[in-house]
């Protein structure tokens, strides 16, 4: 689905003014109680961290001992699927004075693309004094959380939905659409998720956009793969979309869970398409596209629909059109089990034709091809052909005709001739 959903495309005015959201929602959280906590050889340290969701993250150190400071740093790693792990480092400035040093840093999301509630963060210090001597303090976790609302949780199996606008039950129906949707994708690919995944609730989409540092007009939803996050803005009056969006967001999820590798994604009309499959019921609109583009031989070939959409909304409603047909097309007629397959042998880095002929045993130009043929037989006039039981019959007519002609005729000559 394009995220840019209708209902969305009505709130164009609601982006939160940045300077806006920064005197009302700059509140500081604190994480961990600051003070000495922990000591090491002969240093005292005290740490803790500020939150001000989603803008930044301050880390605060402080340091007592006897021989001077020379050197501070900070690690951190994010808690993601990736193939390495990735720890970033930061040398702050400190200050040393009457044996206590000091120093903080602070993580400014806009200069990582900004992170999404929920994420887990560890992170420890690194100390050096005048004397050579060397501290590590103990890593610690903490969850970058947006404490601007008051968040209520349920959890089923590795799905944990948080949301705090509306009522209990408001959730109690959102976890079971999402179970729904578990259910309709495991039924397509075989599997479902085996690794924790967060659904954040937001009220709507300007509190969803509030909590983004880029958003865009029309997010209404946005799913961080390598987190194993999804957010979305859902209130009363928009349940039913909120249902599809969060089946539509898991989809793209779990596909990334079964299939991440360093070498390939998974092409991009599967990944749409199965998240629309998941979705399990989809506008009309989208058919009738198809079926005009088949009618005027104008649609966009498989091999084209592994590159980014068309931001062109015509081709855009095509593309997902195509990507959605192409889904259940193989589903239909090849089963859960090659489809499931085909994942498998995605993950594992081959190219797509790769993938397509040992699950299918077909490339994507031969997909175009039968999937196209398969399109022309539902939506074409098809030539008035004479069915074989017709063919038949009326042989045997004809074959009756000619021997009653022959007997007739034998009569006559016979009469003629005696
Ligand atoms: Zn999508």
């Amino acid at each position: 689905m394009p995220t840019s959903e209708s209902l969305w495309g009505k709130m164009k005015r609601l982006i939160l003014n940045l300077t806006i959201f920064l005197s009302t929602c700059l509140a500081l959280f604190s994480v961990l109680s600051p003070g000495p906590v922990l000591a090491q050889g002969e240093v005292e340290v005290g740490d803790s961290v500020e939150i001000a969701f989603p803008l930044s993250v301050t880390f605060k150190l402080s340091v007592q001992s006897d021989t001077p400071v020379s050197d501070i740093r900070l690690q951190y790693t994010v808690a993601q699927k990736s193939f390495a792990q990735v720890i970033s480092e930061a040398r702050p400035d400190f200050s040393y004075d009457s044996g206590l040093a000091e120093s903080n840093w602070t993580l400014d999301m806009k200069k990582i693309g900004g992170l999404p509630p929920g994420t887990r963060i560890t992170y420890w210090w690194l100390i050096e004094d005048e004397s050579g001597n060397t501290y590590q303090t103990t890593p610690r976790q903490f969850t970058y959380s947006d404490d601007r609302y008051s968040w209520r949780a349920i959890t089923d199996g590795t799905i944990t939905l948080h949301w705090y606008a509306g009522s209990d039950e408001l959730g109690m129906e959102l976890m079971t659409a999402t179970q729904d949707a578990l259910l309709r994708l495991a039924g397509a690919i075989g599997t479902y998720p085996t690794e924790p995944i967060d659904l954040y609730i937001y009220g709507s989409s300007q509190e969803l956009q509030g909590a983004m540092l880029f958003p865009r007009e029309w997010t209404g939803g946005v799913s961080y793969s390598n987190l194993s996050v999804i957010a979305i803005g859902i209130n009363e009056s928009n349940i039913s979309w909120g249902k599809s969006a969060i089946a539509h967001e898991l989809a793209h999820l779990v596909l990334y869970q079964k299939t991440a590798n360093p070498y390939n994604d998974i092409p991009l009309w599967f990944n749409e398409g199965m998240a629309m499959y998941t979705q399990g019921r989809v506008e009309d609109y989208y058919e009738d596209t198809l079926r005009q583009a088949v009618k005027e031989g104008s649609t966009i070939s498989v091999q084209s629909l592994c590159s980014p959409f068309s931001v062109d909304p015509e081709k855009s409603y095509l593309s997902y059109a195509e990507s959605y047909s192409l889904v259940k097309f193989l589903l239909t007629t090849y089963g859960q089990e090659s489809v499931s397959y085909f994942l498998e042998v995605l993950s594992q880095g081959s190219t797509y034709d790769e993938a397509l002929e040992s699950a299918f045993g077909f490339n994507m130009g031969e997909l175009n091809d039968i999937w196209l043929g398969y399109l022309e037989n539902q939506y074409l006039p098809q030539q008035q052909s004479t069915p074989p039981w017709a063919i038949a019959s009326m042989a045997v007519l004809s074959l009756a005709l000619v021997g009653i002609i022959f007997v007739i005729l034998r009569t006559r000559g016979k009469n003629r001739y005696e």
